[in-house]
């Protein structure tokens, strides 16, 4: 089922959530671990991320680098199709443009929809962490609207070769990213929702957020998502805190501010313990703020850890 359609058919607020694939070598076993305990609060869709490659760097015995290309979280799809079977929940694999050709992204869609995977997270991607900007793939998508293009072109039977006979048409809801405190790239929160809004009006049916700590900064965004004509679902992205040294490494990656009492809280803590205690409180007065003013869906980046999650959905749902 589309995750619009899960909006549309729910009563509350819902409950869901963000995984990322165990690194390349763990099992399977480590999400399931860490979803078993979130069952209860029954999450229709779990969307889970895609990691590109990267560079690593092996020495040789000459002393020389060899430099080698890995995805070290591989498995997207896989977790997909493993999420449906054992849960029998909706999986949103996310896609990307990085690393894709145009063609490898067709053949990525096909297998999606074999699957029977109803939706898809278009974004465009980061940068390879070496590379420090990101940079278009050859014959890839360059920003997540023309993979969003390419998505819809499917949706309507059109595959990159024009003489296939009776292209069969796929029916992917399509989520995009939108950011409260504005993309690290857009010059200005003015050029970056115009940027979301031509997403929209391009085809996506619904937005999830980059996760913010001031409930505030979402309450703003989405007024004026609805000033610039942007009116599908705004889902927001919580980030439960598990660590003191998040106070000042989570503005650093994901370009966002974190409230001085929060922070203040954060960096006055003995340990990673007491921080964690933190994080729960605040993602709870956040959660319970946003439910209260009616959210569609209240979306957790677990990175792996249930705990936090768990505690925090407790006292929500
Ligand atoms: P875009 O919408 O393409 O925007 C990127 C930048 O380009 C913005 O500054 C925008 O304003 C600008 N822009 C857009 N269109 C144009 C245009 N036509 N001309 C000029 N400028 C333009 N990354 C991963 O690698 N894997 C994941 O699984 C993943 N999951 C994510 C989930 C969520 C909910 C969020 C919020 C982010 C996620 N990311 C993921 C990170 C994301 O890929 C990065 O934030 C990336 O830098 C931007 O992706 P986007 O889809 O928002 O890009």
């Amino acid at each position: 089922m589309k995750v619009t359609e899960h909006i549309s058919n729910a009563k509350n607020t819902l409950f869901s959530l963000e995984i990322i694939p165990p690194k390349k070598g763990e099992s399977i076993r480590n999400i399931y671990d860490h979803l078993d305990p979130l069952m209860e609060f029954k999450p229709p869709f779990i969307d889970v991320t895609y990691h590109r490659e990267e560079y690593v760097y092996k020495e040789l015995s000459n002393g020389l680098l060899e430099k080698k290309i890995t995805r070290k979280r591989p498995g997207t799809v896989g977790i997909c199709a493993a999420l449906k079977h054992k849960y029998g929940i909706d999986p949103v694999p996310h896609i990307i443009c990085g690393g894709f050709t145009r063609e490898e992204t067709e053949n990525a869609l096909i297998d999606l929809n074999f699957l029977g995977i109803d939706n898809v997270l278009v974004l465009r991607g980061d940068a390879i962490k070496s590379e420090g900007r990101f940079i278009p793939t050859e014959g890839g998508n360059n920003y997540a609207i023309d993979l969003l293009h390419q998505v819809n072109d499917l949706n309507t039977g059109k595959y990159l070769e024009e003489d296939l006979e009776n292209p069969n048409p796929t029916d992917f809801c399509i989520g995009v990213a939108g950011y409260p405190e504005k993309h690290f790239e857009a010059p200005n929160l003015q050029t970056d929702l115009q940027r979301l809004k031509d997403k929209v009006d391009a085809g996506a049916e619904y937005i999830v957020t980059q996760m913010f700590f001031d409930n505030d900064k979402f309450f703003k965004f989405v007024e004026e998502c609805k000033a610039v004509g942007i009116n599908v679902p705004i889902i927001p992205g919580l980030k439960p805190i598990s660590t003191k040294s998040q106070a000042t490494v989570l503005p650093s990656i994901f370009h966002l501010d974190m409230p001085e009492e929060l922070a203040k809280e954060l960096l006055a803590c003995k340990d990673n313990k007491a921080a964690r205690e933190i994080g729960v409180e605040w993602g709870v007065k956040q959660s319970k703020e946003l439910k209260e003013a009616g959210v569609p869906v209240l979306h957790y980046y677990s990175m792996g850890k249930s705990t936090s999650v768990q505690r925090i959905a407790e006292q929500v749902f």
